[in-house]
């Protein structure tokens, strides 16, 4: 039986360090998707009543503190590709991915679609089959199952980590007796606030007292169902 979870997380904020020391507690991996253009980044917005810092690691520090997991294009300056022209998709999308697999020394082949929504359209899935490196880009329409992707460039994740799903969804998991996956995505600034950091510590506590359950990036994940290298 394959019982696998997977973690997603996007726009590569300096709060990522705190969730890479938690992973790392577990023994647990986890696909970070950046944008190359937008390293070093500083912003920060009022969200529900929450002032969010949105500061982006730099190039090297993000070398560094990626280390050991898996680093997934997010398009170039964080654009939806959905709203694009064939020219400006492959622009956001193809530099990025080169880019990262320069920095990160590995052949970069995932993508998280940046923005809410829907954020991709048949064009950008055709454009990434036919005129890209990329094999896998998750958008953001949950799935609320444990199911694996039908087509991978249109994986649907299966909840937000601050989802009132999740937890549906972990109890699932726990007594899935089939082959299944739990792939939970989020932002690391979203943990700021409404005990988000508790809520994650307890996600990961839980899952790491599942027997026979494991822990993969995206790529190992595509890798494993395609039998791809
Ligand atoms: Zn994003």
């Amino acid at each position: 039986m394959k019982k696998i979870f997977t973690f997603s997380f996007d726009d590569g904020t300096v709060q990522d360090k705190r969730l890479i020391a938690m992973l790392k507690k577990y023994g647990f991996t986890a696909t970070f998707n950046l944008s190359s253009g937008l390293f070093g980044y500083e912003y920060s917005f009022d969200m529900n009543g929450h002032h969010v810092v949105h500061t982006r690691l730099s190039a090297e520090e993000a070398k560094e503190v990626y280390k050991g997991f898996e680093v997934a294009a997010h398009t170039r300056t964080h654009n939806c590709l959905r709203l694009l022209p064939r020219k400006e998709i492959i622009e956001e999308v193809v530099p990025d991915y080169i880019a990262l697999s320069e920095l990160f020394g590995y052949p970069v082949r995932g993508l998280a679609y940046a923005w809410g929504g829907t954020n991709y359209d048949r064009l950008s899935t055709d454009i990434l089959q036919n005129d890209t490196n990329i094999r896998y880009a998750r958008n953001v329409e949950e799935s609320g199952t444990l199911n694996f992707p039908e087509n991978f460039l249109e994986w649907h994740p299966s909840a937000h980590i601050l989802s009132d799903d999740t937890d549906r969804l972990l109890s699932e998991f726990e007594k899935a007796e089939n082959d299944c996956l739990l792939y939970i995505w989020g932002h690391t600034f979203e943990l700021d606030f409404d005990n988000g950091w508790e809520r994650t510590e307890k996600i990961l506590e839980r899952l790491s007292e599942i027997e026979g359950a494991v822990c993969m990036t995206n790529m190992q994940i595509y890798r494993e169902i395609t039998g791809e290298k």
